[in-house]
């Protein structure tokens, strides 16, 4: 494994292996890996001939009473999982890289990034669709992987790949979780011990209203209640909607196409996001046409 920190270095090493037409694959992190970051990498080394990791807190996606300062960072770590897990170039770069004196240019997403994380988080998918079209153009890769952990951002993501033309697949690679549900996350390690237990519910609540789901139950309003039902222990609720995975429009009345179950909750000053995919059999849908 490679480790560079300039964009020179990168395209340097990457050049011969596009020349010989080699398949570059593509996975952004912040950092503090865990397993999830560990199933995007391996689903790209299992891919593609080549694997660039990125390593880099974007601080343009991050609020001013936001977790900047503290994100949590262990390089040394990173670079064992990087190497584990069969990434070939480990990609560094200072802010300063990424964001000389004078930058000034930005992409803005559109309606899809103004709803759930959207509306708490006002600039969030600014910074990540700015920081990803830079990272795409820096790395040029065919595959880029994603997890669903961020559905938002898949979809944002994805959204702004069309729009602007550029030539990369996204891949979405399912949620990693805990043996007993809780979604991985580099903020879990916020967490204390009482903390923990009850973040314990926003898989618990998801999970109950998917077993509904795939009961029979199809009625929005009931799933959703009874999703709310089980988030009793956490100290806020951002937000909890069933949306249409494709738009991310709630879905009212019967959920008859692809839907995703997404929560948003503070536990004590931890916020954390989590989202399971609800899907109607083709049945369902051709009743309903
Ligand atoms: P982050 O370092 O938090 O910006 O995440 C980098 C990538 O890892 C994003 O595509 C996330 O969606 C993905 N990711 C984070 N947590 C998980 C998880 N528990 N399972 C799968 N992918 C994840």
């Amino acid at each position: 494994m490679r480790v560079v920190r300039s964009i020179a270095d990168l395209r340097a090493l990457l050049r011969p292996l596009k020349a010989e037409g080699k398949r570059i694959g593509f996975v952004p992190t912040m950092g503090f890996l865990h397993e999830g970051h560990g199933a995007l990498i391996r689903q790209s080394a299992a891919r593609c001939d080549a694997t660039v990791v990125s390593i880099f807190i974007n601080p343009t996606q991050f609020g001013p009473s936001e977790d900047l300062a503290n994100y949590p960072r262990d390089l040394e770590r990173d670079q064992n999982l990087c190497l584990e897990a069969g990434t070939s170039v480990l990609f560094m770069p200072d802010v300063n890289e990424i964001y000389p004196t004078g930058f000034q240019t930005h992409v803005e997403p559109g309606r899809l990034a103004e709803t759930l994380c959207g509306r708490f988080r006002p600039g969030h998918f600014r910074g990540v669709a700015t920081v990803v079209a830079k990272l795409f153009n820096i790395v040029q890769p065919d595959l880029a992987f994603f997890g669903q952990k961020d559905l938002q951002q898949t979809v944002v993501v994805r959204r702004m790949a069309r729009d602007l033309n550029m030539p990369v697949d996204l891949v979405v690679v399912p949620t990693i979780r805990e043996a007993d549900g809780l979604a991985l996350s580099s903020r879990n390690i916020y967490l204390n011990e009482d903390a923990r237990g009850r973040a314990l519910q926003l898989s618990e609540a998801l999970l109950a209203a998917k077993a509904a789901f795939d009961g029979g139950e199809r009625e929005a309003d009931k799933l959703l209640k009874l999703a709310y039902s089980a988030l009793a222990g956490v100290d806020s609720v951002q937000y909890l909607e069933l949306v249409d995975v494709q738009n991310l429009e709630p879905i009212q009345g019967p959920v008859d196409k692809a839907a995703a179950l997404c929560v948003a909750a503070y536990v004590g000053s931890t916020r954390l996001i989590d989202n399971v995919l609800l899907s109607p059999s083709a049945g369902d849908i051709t009743q309903k046409s």
